[in-house]
């Protein structure tokens, strides 16, 4: 069976969305560390992601691989490392 084959097999619902207690189908295989930081091919280093969830990872370590900060791309899209939205205009972030 083909890699991606495999993976969307074991993990038919994104994995990320899944963490975060959301239901979203698998689109995309992702690299967990992407093979620019020494990530491998390995089924231990892949997993089915959204097509949302992949684009927000990718522009995430792109973002870091130039030294930006994540989020900064796409103004209110980001989340920061606790997992809150980083956009000063989200209403999370918004004092009352
Ligand atoms: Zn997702």
């Amino acid at each position: 069976m083909k890699i991606i084959a495999r993976i969307r097999d074991r993990d038919p619902l994104c994995v990320i969305c899944k963490a975060k207690g959301l239901i979203a189908r698998t689109e995309i295989i992702d690299h967990i560390v992407s093979l620019a930081d020494g990530g491998t091919d390995d089924d231990d280093n892949l997993q089915g992601v959204c097509k949302d969830c992949s684009d927000q990872k990718t522009e995430e370590e792109a973002a870091r691989a130039q030294g930006r900060t994540p989020g900064a791309l796409i103004k209110g899209k980001g989340t920061g490392r606790n997992g809150r939205p980083t956009s000063p205009d989200h209403p999370w972030n918004r004092r009352a």
